[in-house]
């Protein structure tokens, strides 16, 4: 069999400040795994620019023209992280054998990338990157991240453990993974879905070689929300019997109340009414928030919209022609 053709895709936003050390380090990985023969001389790196503002993407143009390694895709306007992953997935596995997908901050062990390839080598589809500890990552970090997998994992949602996007998959994968059609794509939750043969492979995860986190705690809620409710229906079924149980408790304390009422020794009433339109308003309006989540995803699923736009791709062949013309 003739050598793989890796692609190694990186979603950039705003990465000026390590940009050009992540495509130096990544290069030189890339040079070394061909010179070991585990990959094909046409192995490339794809820099995916999701609407950055700052010089992301001149500078993956440059990089474009010296480095006959990395090509570049730009997105009309910021996606988010996962959709700007799917779509360098999805250019990438026209060309590629396998992808390697990975954050441009460094954070985590490239040199494991040379035991993903061991993996895919002998069959597997799917390598999962896990990190072994997280002691670089905030105490808040890692205790929400903890309790985040504990809870997924009793609503039924199976994640792999301390996997974040750093993983290989094979062009059949990612045939695959082409064919989950969902809009609020929470790849971690979906890969998993895919099934055919997988690995794991450890690594420490470093702190970020420069820039800034561009995951916010606002953004993280929001992302590990959307990942709850696009997988599990779980908090349906739990709001279901909560209503059911207030519901019977209700009935119970509404006869008790007549009764007291005929047999003549009424009090004020005010506390238990007072006590009751509070619950259950209350109660209702979080039952009623969390069914509009579920509507709100059915919405925007049937809407069918595009999920990314890619705006300009830049690769050293079509930067030659437009210099010939
Ligand atoms: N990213 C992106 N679009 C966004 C936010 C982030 O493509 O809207 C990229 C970012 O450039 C990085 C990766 O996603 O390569 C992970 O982001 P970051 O390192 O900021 O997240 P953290 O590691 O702090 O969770
Ligand atoms: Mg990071």
């Amino acid at each position: 069999m003739e050598n793989p053709v890796l692609t190694i895709v990186v979603p950039c936003y705003n990465e000026e400040a390590v940009l050009y050390e992540t495509e130096r380090q990544l290069t030189e990985m890339v040079y070394s795994l061909m010179n070991e023969g585990l990959i094909s001389p046409k192995s490339s790196i794809l820099f995916v620019d999701d609407g950055s503002r700052d010089q992301t993407w001149t500078m993956i143009e440059e990089i474009v023209r010296k480095n006959r390694l990395v090509k570049g895709l730009k997105l009309s306007r910021n996606f988010g992280h996962q959709k700007a992953l799917l779509a360098g997935l999805e250019t990438a596995k026209e060309e590629a054998d396998c992808v390697i997908s990975i954050d441009a901050d460094l954070q985590d062990d490239i040199s494991v990338m040379r035991e993903f390839l061991l993996k895919f080598h002998d069959g597997c589809d799917i390598v999962y990157g896990v990190r072994k500890k997280r002691e670089k990552d905030t105490f808040f970090k890692r205790a929400t991240a903890q309790g985040y997998y504990r809870a997924m994992k009793k609503l039924g949602v199976d994640l792999v453990y301390n996997h974040a996007d750093y993983r290989l998959m094979s062009k059949r994968a990612l045939e695959e993974l082409s064919r989950f059609p969902e809009q609020n794509l929470f790849l971690r939750g979906v890969v998993p879905l895919i099934g055919l043969q997988t690995a794991e492979v450890l690594y420490d995860r470093k702190e970020r070689a420069a820039g800034e986190s561009k995951y916010p705690l606002k953004k993280m809620l929001a992302f590990a929300f959307d990942g709850l409710t696009s997988f599990s229906v779980v908090p349906i079924h739990f709001i279901t019997l909560v209503g059911l149980f207030t519901f019977l408790s209700s009935t119970i304390a509404g006869l008790y109340a007549l009764f007291v009422k005929i047999s003549g020794h009424a009090d004020d009433g005010w506390a238990s009414i007072i006590i009751s339109i509070w619950f259950l308003g209350g109660f209702m309006l979080m039952s009623m928030g969390l069914i509009g989540e579920y509507i709100g995803k059915i919405y925007q699923e049937t809407k069918r919209r595009p999920r990314y736009t890619i705006a300009q791709d830049a690769q050293q062949e079509t930067i030659s022609q437009q210099l010939l013309r």
